[in-house]
């Protein structure tokens, strides 16, 4: 039991950055220490559990030590919260992508602490036969009965503890991952989409329109020169009279997985619980009669896919370098008049930045060659800056192969990134997918572009000065206003259409 003890304590302190955050959120520090030594027993009594004999102890406490160990890394070094949404994104992406992330301070930081606690474990398990079973079920009984008289000594702050649904307590937070992983996996099967085209109409004087709409990745709205960023990120944007970019745009979500399906179909992100109900502007463009493509370097996951797959013409384009690769197929395409949306899903600024952009287009250095949490802040900031950059002469050259047709593009981004900041005063976080309603705002607010040929001006009288004045912008005014850039309009009920406002 000493040895159990001492196991317990040592994980308990491990995650003391994850109690130190508590200080910041919670308002009572009454019952933050509450809630500490809860968290306490719990351990204690979850170790002790599995002690009960030698297999049980050799299997299940070093399991729970291994993803105790790797979490504790995430947890401590980056600020990430691991909850079901952060299994769904490591598990979907593939290994190459998520190895990119981790670097030679986390093969040390796991070998270390894992050595550590199961050198003590290994006493445990020598010992083993000396516990018997009368012994372990006093022990059990034991804890349980402090675990209850502390919701007696304060039971509303217990039931607060209790109803909180992601205690990011190295292993507990395992409970509440795998069961909503569990339900989000069931969900992404059961895409049932309604098709609700017949509500949407097309105007005439749409001839000859292209619609190109580029969905970026992990950029930040607060990182483009044209939104003020001190350093000058986006020299093209930042002279383009067709151009309007909305400074202060909020994204849906802060993970890939949820905020895209939001971004493209109907629901807001008040009404979104991440369930897809309704199929995007994409197949809505189709049955309008609109040549559809859309071209990815992104996921190709189920709840991605199945939006691609809207399109006449879905493909993947794993094999290319660099986002500037689509645009000879892009160039191909617009050889003929007829209407066409075109979808890029770029990989923009994923991680491993410095992956993402050519050399010549890596203006800013020194560039980050290490993990990000192992990196100087300046040089990751280089490093990620160069993807913006990189994303300015990407649509740049969109715009330039469009100037002469009747066209129009929308960029946004799916969501932002922690590059390092702090959050609630003590986690340095990185990446993304902190739950939404914790998320600091590095992670949702989102570059947001519209850009109008000037034969497409011509055609339609749309007022750029006051839309530029337009506050209030996020991911919910996407869906109308890609479907109002092809002359497609709702024939009932109100529109979020910025071109209208
Ligand atoms: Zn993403």
């Amino acid at each position: 039991m000493k040895n159990i003890l001492i196991i317990t304590t040592l994980l308990w302190l491990l995650n003391y950055k994850f109690f130190l955050s508590l200080f910041t959120t919670v308002s009572s520090s009454y019952a933050v220490l509450y809630e500490i030594i809860v968290y306490f027993i719990i351990l204690l009594f979850l170790l002790t559990l599995f002690s009960w004999n030698k297999i049980a102890n050799a299997i299940f406490i070093n399991i729970l030590l291994v993803i105790s160990v790797i979490g504790l890394y995430f947890i401590n070094t980056m600020g990430i919260v691991i909850d079901g949404n952060m299994l769904n994104n490591v598990l979907s992406t593939d290994s190459s992508e998520a190895f990119e992330l981790l670097d030679i301070n986390f093969y040390i930081y796991v070998f270390v602490c894992f050595a550590l606690l199961y050198l003590l474990n290994i006493k445990v398990i020598l010992k083993q036969n000396s516990l018997p079973l009368k012994k372990y079920l006093t022990y059990i009984f034991a804890i349980l009965i402090v675990f209850f008289g502390f919701y007696k000594i304060d039971r509303v702050v217990f039931d607060d503890f209790m109803t909180d649904d992601t205690p990011n307590v190295a292993p507990l937070f395992m409970i509440p991952a795998i069961t909503d992983y569990i339900i989000m996996q069931k969900r992404s099967v059961d895409i049932n989409k309604k098709n609700i085209s017949n509500e949407y109409q097309l105007n005439s004087d749409s001839n000859d329109t292209i619609v190109v709409f580029v969905l970026g990745e992990s950029a930040r709205g607060d990182r483009f020169g044209i939104n003020g960023y001190y350093k000058n990120t986006t020299p093209n944007f930042t002279n383009n009279e067709n151009l309007i970019s909305f400074k202060n745009a909020t994204s849906c979500d802060t993970s890939t997985l949820n905020s895209i399906p939001c971004l493209l179909t109907r629901d807001t992100h008040d009404e979104y619980d991440n369930v897809i109900r309704e199929n995007s502007f994409v197949e809505i463009y189709k049955d309008l009669g609109y040549e559809t493509y859309w071209f990815s370097r992104n996921s190709d996951q189920k709840r991605i896919k199945n939006f691609c797959q809207e399109a006449a013409v879905c493909k993947y384009e794993h094999d290319l370098d660099y986002d500037g690769e689509l645009l000879p197929q892009l160039n191909e395409i617009l050889k003929n008049q007829n209407n066409k949306l075109i979808v890029l899903h770029t990989l923009g600024s994923h991680i491993d930045y410095n992956e993402r952009v050519p050399q010549k287009y890596q203006i800013f250095k020194p560039l980050c060659n290490v993990g990000v949490s192992s990196c100087e802040k300046e040089k990751l900031d280089n490093s990620y800056d160069n993807t913006i950059y990189y994303t300015d002469i990407f649509l740049t050259k969109i715009m330039d192969m469009l100037k002469d047709k009747k066209a129009c593009i929308i960029y946004t981004s799916d969501h932002g990134e922690s590059l390092g900041e702090k959050s609630l005063g003590i986690v340095k976080r990185f990446g993304h997918s902190t739950p939404y309603n914790v998320a600091p705002k590095e992670q949702t607010t989102v570059p947001f572009i519209l850009w109008f040929s000037d034969k497409y001006l011509q055609s339609k009288s749309l007022d750029l000065e006051k839309m530029r004045k337009l506050e209030d912008i996020s991911h919910d005014n996407i869906f109308d206003t890609v479907l109002g850039c092809g002359y497609i309009s709702k024939i009932k009920g109100k529109t979020l259409n910025i071109c209208d406002k």
